[in-house]
């Protein structure tokens, strides 16, 4: 089963949910995970299940960490503000260190999210 996971920090996660909705259908084939905030906002806002993990502020970012650590993830797509200094920046570096670590999938804007799910579904075809 592909495994996803969404994050979005608060200025973003509007357009995060404009995205996932437009991409419901193939996000329904997935298992999704995300942080607290993101993935009940995701579950508010579609039909999706989303495995939520504690806010990103709390460890959320960390916990996706630990299971790109694991090999269980196979794909993140995190819309971060660029332009808002967050209290947790360094658990935001050490997950994108992590997918880089791992070779994961990872898009940080809505432009390299529909690659990462384009890339996914032509995975999933061949
Ligand atoms: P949130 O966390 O989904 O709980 O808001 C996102 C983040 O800040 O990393």
């Amino acid at each position: 089963m592909t495994r996803v996971a969404l994050i979005a920090h608060d200025e973003k996660k509007a357009d995060l949910i404009d995205f996932v909705q437009q991409h419901e259908a193939q996000l329904a084939d997935y298992e999704l995970i995300g942080t607290g905030t993101t993935g009940q906002r995701l579950m508010e806002t579609t039909d999706l299940e989303v495995d939520r993990q504690a806010s990103g502020p709390l460890g959320g970012d960390l916990m996706i960490g630990g299971q790109i650590a694991e090999g269980r993830l196979d794909g993140l797509i995190f819309l971060r503000d660029p332009l808002t200094a967050q209290p947790h920046e360094p658990d935001v570096s050490a997950l994108l260190r992590i997918c880089d670590v791992h070779d994961t999938p990872l898009a940080t804007n809505l432009s390299s999210a529909a690659f990462l799910l384009e890339g996914l579904k032509r995975k999933g075809e061949s």
